[in-house]
């Protein structure tokens, strides 16, 4: 087997978009394992570690059977076909993590086989990886990671360089997730980021939804949000506030 036909996987389900250009949207979702970055507010600390990839066995249920990875592109092809039925039930596939291009050559191996549009949910720092699968791609939802909500360094050259690549095909659109501890200088320099490659590239600003016990994870007060979204506008001709959906839709993956 080459080793651009498997990859660690920790899920494979059917669920609704929570985020960006396509919320509600039925997808079909893979989320790869492995991440280049560690944001504070992750959501998906399991996607990062080493495990077994648990697969939906019908569209209709949330049981699920857990397969040693690596999986192959074989059995996510057999996987997806079991969840979209009948056949057409979904819009589009989501390939997510954990960071789904350190994959890369594994998303290149599968983009082939799909039927379905795609939309890669990325934190747009691997612009090299991009290269090699941007072609299939449909749609490209790339977080701008601000500071003040990872407690990481920034990242603005990587996300230029990220979502100049980016545009030169698919669907693009920006999510950046928004804290307490965001500032107005990280939301001028991201909205400026993306008016340097395109002022018309949506920008969803997500308000954090992580509880733990820690401050700097608080969310924006309303008086912050409106800030920010102002800010923003005078840069983009479309900026949305956004909450995460998924976080809110109880009963569903
Ligand atoms: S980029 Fe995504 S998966 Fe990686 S640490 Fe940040 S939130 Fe988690």
């Amino acid at each position: 087997m080459s080793a651009g036909r498997a990859a660690p996987a920790a899920e494979i389900f059917s669920s609704f978009q929570g985020e960006g250009l396509l919320v509600g949207e039925r997808q079909l979702f893979l989320r790869l394992r492995g991440c280049n970055l560690n944001c504070r507010f992750c959501d998906t600390p399991d996607a990062r570690d080493s495990g077994r990839c648990r697969i939906q066995t019908a569209p209709d249920r949330p049981d699920s059977v857990a397969v040693d990875n690596p999986i192959t592109v074989d059995r996510v092809i057999e996987a997806f076909g079991a969840l979209d039925v009948p056949p057409g039930l979904h819009h589009s596939v989501s390939l997510t993590g954990g960071e789904p291009l350190v994959q890369a050559e594994f998303i290149a191996a599968l983009l082939p086989r799909l039927t379905w549009p795609v939309m890669l949910e990325t934190n747009g720092t691997l612009t090299d990886r991009l290269l090699a699968v941007r072609d299939g791609l449909d749609y490209i939802a790339m977080d701008i990671k601000l500071p003040g909500a990872t407690g990481q360094p920034a990242q603005w050259a990587a996300h230029r360089a990220f979502l100049a690549a980016a545009m030169e095909g698919p669907t693009v659109f920006v999510k950046a997730v928004i804290a307490a501890a965001v500032t107005e200088p990280e939301i001028v320099e991201a909205a400026r980021l993306i008016a340097s490659v395109d002022p018309s590239i949506p920008l969803f600003l997500q308000p954090v939804t992580v509880s733990r016990d820690d401050a700097s994870l608080r969310p924006p007060e309303v008086e912050q949000i409106l800030r920010f979204h102002a800010l923003a506008r005078g840069y983009l001709s479309d900026v949305r506030v956004v909450p995460q959906m998924h976080r809110l839709s109880k009963g569903l993956r």
